[in-house]
């Protein structure tokens, strides 16, 4: 086992740090401050091959795998977790899809330009009907000759107004026993009957773009399903399992930095004589923050090599999301109660810590589905080595 990072990922790791100092820091407050989506932030990370970094290169990706994107992908939320939260949902949830179930036609026509960083996507399950629960939605696509027409509202879906493609759930007709068969289908997003509204005013998160896209009577050839119409459903369930991975790893960055800011500041702040950390209380802080964020990061790690490696890994993500997205609000607690009333005040940007991280503990499946997946998979296990 080896529990340091290639050449390859510390040299990668130091570049996507540089880069997130230099060009995402300095603007972070103020982008959350106008609830602004920074496209051009997108077009040069896309130009230094950050948005391919797990695709494969046939396509125009980098070929570096899971852990060199997750690397990547902590360190963007190491400066802003709404900057994260938009580079992960077009990697993992928009762009990964059509990557893992796309016909060589569709990734030749839909995830080349993704994967080159040209584009950016989006992933659209929720429903006002449909959110832990995925086979609660509503939104239809009905073969006619030889198209789909799709009508219905996704809601809260990330990257919406800035996607070029969108890959939807859709029910697409009934099996016999009356459930309903849910197919993935991609739908680009200058399709005529498509509307994006961004009706939502969030409490973090607030640079990463939010919309509403309401489908009336939207047209796309049959070519654009996902593998079989009755394979929807366990393919985008899988593509969160995966997802939640770097939900974990945009935790880790959150947490990172909220500890980074702490031990910063209890050196600094003198009280009673001495910097602050001279007090045991705020000694255990530290040492609790650092040592679940460590904890933290190799959940990820671990997560994203079995997935690299072709093994099962819905349990490990599932444990690397919950226990990384819990860290990160603790962290983000604890620092603002090390920095006190410094803390508190929009400069020292830990109250947007605080704001930012609690969206971790509910998008692509909430702490209590994770431990739902937990418990079922160690069943499973269970009955498996019986
Ligand atoms: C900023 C933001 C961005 C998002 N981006 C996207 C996106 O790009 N694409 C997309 O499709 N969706 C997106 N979502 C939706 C997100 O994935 C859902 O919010 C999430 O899955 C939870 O669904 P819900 O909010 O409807 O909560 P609900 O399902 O209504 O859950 C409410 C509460 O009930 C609990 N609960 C529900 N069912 C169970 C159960 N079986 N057992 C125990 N407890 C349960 C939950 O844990 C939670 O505490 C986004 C959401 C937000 C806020």
């Amino acid at each position: 086992m080896d529990f340091e990072l290639s050449k390859e990922l510390t040299a990668l790791k130091k570049e996507v740090r540089a880069f997130a100092e230099e060009k995402i820091r300095p603007m972070a407050d103020q982008l959350d401050k106008e609830a602004r989506f920074p496209r051009e932030l997108f077009a040069e990370m896309g130009k230094r091959g950050y948005l391919g970094l797990p695709f494969s290169e046939e396509y125009g990706g980098k070929g570096m795998g899971t852990l060199a994107y997750m690397t990547a992908a902590e360190e963007i939320a190491r400066v802003s977790l709404g900057v994260a939260l938009s580079y992960v949902a077009t990697i993992s949830i928009g762009t990964e899809p059509i990557a893992r179930y796309g016909s060589p036609e569709q990734k030749e026509k839909f995830l080349r330009p993704l994967a080159e960083g040209r584009e950016l996507a989006a992933f659209g399950l929720t429903e006002k009907t449909a959110g832990s629960d995925a086979k609660g939605i509503e939104m239809t696509a009905e073969k006619v000759g030889d198209d789909y027409i799709l009508n219905g509202t996704k809601q809260w879906i990330t990257n919406a107004n800035y996607a070029s493609i969108i890959t939807v759930a859709a029910i697409t007709g009934y099996k016999p026993s009356g459930e309903k068969i849910i197919s993935a289908i991609i739908v680009p997003m200058d399709t005529a009957g498509i509307t994006v509204t961004s009706p939502y005013d969030k409490m973090g998160a607030r640079s990463s773009d939010t919309g509403e896209i309401t489908f009336k009577n939207v047209r796309v050839p049959k070519e654009n399903l996902l593998g079989q119409e009755t394979d929807g459903l366990k393919q985008l369930l899988n593509v969160l399992n995966g997802g939640r991975i770097s939900i974990a790893a945009i935790s880790v960055g959150l947490a990172q930095d909220a500890f980074d800011k702490a031990l910063r500041h209890s050196g600094e702040r003198v009280q009673f004589d001495g910097p602050i950390r001279q007090f045991e209380s705020v000694q255990f802080k530290l040492a609790d923050m650092l040592t679940e964020t460590e904890a933290a990061r190799l959940l990820v790690q671990r997560a994203s090599l079995l997935k690299d490696s072709g093994e099962t890994y819905i349990k490990e993500a599932a444990m690397a999301k919950v226990f990384a997205s819990e860290t990160a609000t603790k962290n983000a607690n604890r620092a603002m109660q090390i920095l006190g009333g410094t803390g508190y005040m929009r400069p020292a940007q830990v109250e947007r810590l605080i704001r930012d991280a609690k969206i971790l503990e509910i998008g692509e499946g909430t702490s209590e589905i994770q431990r739902l997946v937990i418990a079922r998979q160690l069943f499973k296990e269970e009955g498996e080595n019986k």
